[in-house]
């Protein structure tokens, strides 16, 4: 699933081509990828947008007039992309929106699984919408990431991926951040020493805004992951090979030289004793 860095890199590069002439027709939409009916797509012709922001891992594409905001959210296989004038489109896309001048914002989605989702809004609706969402994952003050450490007693990796504790990192940036700060993926939040928080939230910050860079740079995973998909490569930082531990959803790369004193994470059970 995209993560921060790489929904900003898009959010940035659309942000010119969205706003440059009004909406001619929003839809069609397939009926698993639109959420929402009211306000109608139909509602959004005529307008123009402001442009394209991110919240978390959504895009979102408010209409000058304020009144309306298309979200997008691309799951793990949803592509969008911005088509000029005269461009050759996709005949069934997932979602289709025509400008007046002829370009096309077009969203379509690989694999059988139909995730990716399509909705309108009023600002007040989207606003409610999200309002579960932590706060941002890039530029999060130190204060308040200690804050999201405290307050409750959390393993590290999926207290990262927590959208609600804070938003934008996914499995594979929670990887590389872990790596990057040095510490056990399964660490518990409320132990972490102060030299540790303060690791962390360099990694945070350091990892996100590289990644960023990279991603607006148009560069894939292969130049963004350092850790993440790279079983049995050679840690950047120490040679050590890289292992991998499994869940059911998901998996976690780790250095075990850099990350849990040369201990290998067998499972959750076995991770718990580990520090
Ligand atoms: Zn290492």
């Amino acid at each position: 699933m995209p993560e921060l860095p790489e929904v900003e890199a898009w959010a940035r590069e659309l942000d010119p081509l969205v706003s440059r002439s009004p909406i001619e027709q929003a839809g069609p939409a397939h009926i698993a990828t639109l959420k929402t009916f009211d306000p109608p797509l139909a509602t959004l012709a005529g307008r123009k947008f402001a442009g394209s922001r991110r919240r978390g891992k959504n895009l979102l594409f408010p209409t000058a007039d304020g009144e309306l905001v298309l979200r997008i959210h691309l799951m793990s296989a949803g592509r969008l992309r911005y088509h000029v004038p005269g461009a050759k489109t996709p005949k069934t896309p997932m979602f289709r929106l025509r400008f007046t001048d002829g370009g096309e914002l077009v969203l379509t989605e690989g694999g059988k699984k139909k995730r990716a989702g399509v909705w309108l809004f009023t600002p007040a609706t989207l606003d409610a919408e999200l309002a579960h969402l932590g706060p941002e994952a890039l530029g999060l003050p130190r204060a308040t990431l200690r804050e999201i450490l405290t307050c409750e007693r959390r393993q590290l990796h999926p207290l990262l991926r927590d959208q609600r504790a804070l938003t934008g990192i996914g499995r594979a940036h929670a990887n590389e951040i872990l790596w990057r700060a040095r510490l056990s993926p399964f660490v518990l939040s409320t132990q972490l020493k102060e030299d540790e928080i303060e690791r962390l939230g360099a990694a945070i910050e350091d990892d996100l805004s590289r990644a960023l860079a990279l991603r607006e740079a148009g560069k894939g995973d292969a130049d963004v992951y350092l850790i993440h998909n790279r079983l049995g490569e050679p840690c950047a930082v120490c040679a050590t090979t890289i292992r991998r531990v499994d869940f059911e959803e998901h998996t976690i790369y780790y250095c075990p030289t850099c990350q849990t004193g040369g201990r290998e994470l067998k499972d959750r059970r076995m991770s718990r004793l580990l520090r």
